[in-house]
């Protein structure tokens, strides 16, 4: 069975994904969210990743939460509005070390739910997985995670669960918007 890397950035935008692709392959969600302020509102959003994974028994990796590195690679775009070059950025280094675990791993293929989100664009995400996963070898899973009906989907299974659902994209910087 083809070996599946999923990114998940956080559980509402990842459970119908998770759900849809779990039958298909041979799933593993790698959580990685060094973005995600403050350290309380990351444990919140991982909790339910956790929650939605023992549920259906998925593998879940628990990567590292540096935000160090974070930082370092958002530098001198602070004051972007969101959805700009930092958000290019923070995409980057998550997906660049997805695409390097998946290569060192033996994934097959990769993946993100961040385009679940509605205010994520597809057209900006997609190019950069696509980009690293040229550069380490593993192939990248274009898709556009808010199509064919998985919003609603993701909104009643969310409801069912009572699974948290923050109301900003996650950084320092996006604290007070409310966009996701
Ligand atoms: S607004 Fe969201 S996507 Fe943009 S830098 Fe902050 S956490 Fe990353």
């Amino acid at each position: 069975m083809i070996r599946f890397l999923l990114h998940a950035c956080c559980a509402p935008c990842g459970i119908a994904v998770i759900d849809e692709l779990k039958s298909q392959y041979d799933l593993t969600v790698f959580f990685y969210n060094n973005n995600i302020y403050p350290e309380e509102e990351y444990l919140k959003r991982k909790k339910y990743v956790v929650q939605i994974c023992d549920e259906w028994l998925i593998p879940m990796i628990d990567f590292d939460y540096n935000q160090t590195d974070w930082r370092e690679a958002v530098q001198g775009l602070e004051n972007e509005p969101e959805g700009g070059a930092r958000c290019s950025k923070c995409f980057r280094l998550r997906l660049e070390t997805t695409a390097r675990y998946a290569k060192e791993n033996n994934f097959d293929i990769f993946c993100t739910t961040l385009t679940s989100g509605r205010n994520k664009k597809a057209e900006v995400i997609n190019p950069i997985g696509v980009e690293v996963g040229l550069k380490y070898g593993v192939m990248f899973f274009e898709t556009d995670w808010k199509k064919a009906g998985r919003q609603q989907k993701a909104r009643k299974m969310v409801e069912e669960r009572g699974i948290y659902r923050q109301n900003y994209c996650g950084c320092r910087f996006s604290h007070n918007n409310l966009i996701i």
